[in-house]
């Protein structure tokens, strides 16, 4: 049984294209894990074969069948990922000057964005009759690929870096997983996942070198396309946080995939946000040539030193003519509690940094007043709770006295 839909691996540095029904995550004919792959579907397959209204009513990913790369025949391991809400934000437009939308990526099954991709990772791994699953992560793709691993009854075997936040590595343990914290930064720990994968070939979910992974994070596009259509107005720009850059870049085909098929009428500019402390792909879309590969951020899901989606994720930014910036950990802070004070809706740091972006970009004139901005929330606020803190006032201790609160409620603000 093949995939009819899914014609090649495309290689996308030399344009190589490879069988897809394959288990190759790079083109061989690089170095190390440069030759990125992209893969190519027969869109008149798939629209034929693409029944769903577009009505805005989106169950889970899975209303976009039809657009993964995945067999007729198998199982699919899903925990109902996607479907997630585009919330107003009139309280956050207000406070921004610009009308904004908040797509809550947050609450997927493990709390973040990257279940889209875990998804198709175990149901593919399954698929091809591997039991072993693993991959590197900043923390949030451990904690997806666990518990859609314990889904599909598959072993998990997880590399993270030794400083990811204790929060974070509690999650994969509940689910089951081995968690092997690697003294050493998020990139040690991914070049060590993919020299086990070559060695003992468990199945590697890396977003950014399984050419799989990046196709379950264009549901989001399809949705964002989706959603705005049902509301009438397509967004002049989305936002998203960048660590390997593989998220905005799958979000983008996605997006333009539906334009292609003419079933929205136009597509939102992409503008892409690193944290300071973790600038390549910035430094790279910008042709800077001061590029650092050290990652210093307290946005833990984009501290990437070397992404490996740089490729990807530049063109997604040059194709929907947008672009991207810097955000600093302080202004990531100040945007996560922004969007808790003024919306109720908990982000992560990583999430937070899209916010803090659009900041930027008001300040700068690349958004302009009038403009419409959909910024993702990528991961859950609670999945690492002590770095938000400290941008907060804080807890006010007081005695169990009426006299404490009268002190501190007294005068016009009473009642
Ligand atoms: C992984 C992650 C990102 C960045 O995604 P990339 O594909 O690495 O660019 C952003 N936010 C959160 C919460 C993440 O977990
Ligand atoms: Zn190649």
């Amino acid at each position: 049984m093949v995939m009819e839909h899914v014609t090649a691996l495309e290689c996308t540095i030399c344009g190589d294209e490879y069988d897809p029904d394959q288990i190759i995550y790079t083109c061989p004919e690089h170095e190390g894990v440069k030759g990125i792959l992209e893969v190519k579907y027969d869109y008149d397959v798939i629209h034929d074969i693409f029944e769903a209204d577009l009505d805005g009513v989106i169950d889970s990913q899975w209303k976009y069948e039809a657009f993964l790369p995945v067999h007729d025949d198998a199982e699919i391991i899903t925990l109902n990922e996607g479907g997630t809400d585009l919330f107003d934000a009139p309280n956050l437009s207000d406070e921004l000057g610009v009308e904004t939308l908040v797509k809550d990526d947050g609450r997927n099954p493990t709390g973040c964005f990257k279940d889209r991709a875990s998804s198709i990772a175990v149901t593919k791994a399954k698929r091809a009759g591997r039991e072993i699953i693993t991959c590197a992560s900043t923390g949030n793709a451990a904690a997806s690929l666990s518990g859609y691993a314990a889904r599909g009854d598959l072993d998990c075997r997880i590399f993270v870096p030794g400083d990811a936040p204790s929060g974070k590595l509690t999650q994969p343990l509940v689910y089951g997983a081995d968690v092997l914290a690697v003294d050493g930064s998020y990139d040690a720990a991914y070049d060590l996942s993919v020299e086990v994968t070559e060695k003992y070939g468990w199945y590697n979910r890396n977003a950014a070198i399984n050419p799989f992974q990046v196709e379950g994070k264009r549901t989001v596009g399809h949705e964002l396309a989706e959603q705005s259509t049902a509301r009438g107005k397509i967004p002049d720009w989305v936002v998203f946080s960048m660590g390997d850059g593989c998220t905005i870049a799958g979000a983008w085909k996605g997006f333009r995939e539906f334009y292609e098929l003419d079933y929205v009428d136009d597509t939102p500019k992409m503008l892409g946000v690193q944290a300071e402390g973790a600038s390549s792909i910035h430094d790279a879309f910008h042709k800077h040539d001061d590029v650092d590969d050290v990652a210093d951020t307290l946005a833990d899901s984009i501290a990437v030193g070397c992404p490996r989606n740089t490729i990807k994720a530049c063109r997604a930014l040059e194709e929907s003519g947008g672009t991207s910036l810097l955000a600093s950990d302080t202004e990531i802070l100040e945007a996560e509690t922004l969007l808790g004070h003024t919306e109720g809706i908990y982000t992560e740091p990583a999430g937070a940094t899209s916010l803090a972006g659009v900041r930027r970009a008001l300040e700068e004139g690349i958004i302009e007043i009038g403009e419409t901005v959909v910024i993702n929330s990528t991961g859950f606020g609670l999945k690492d709770t002590e770095g938000a803190r400290k941008a907060t006032s804080g807890v006010t201790e007081i005695d169990p006295s009426l006299e404490e609160v009268q002190n501190l409620y007294s005068g016009a603000e009473q009642a």
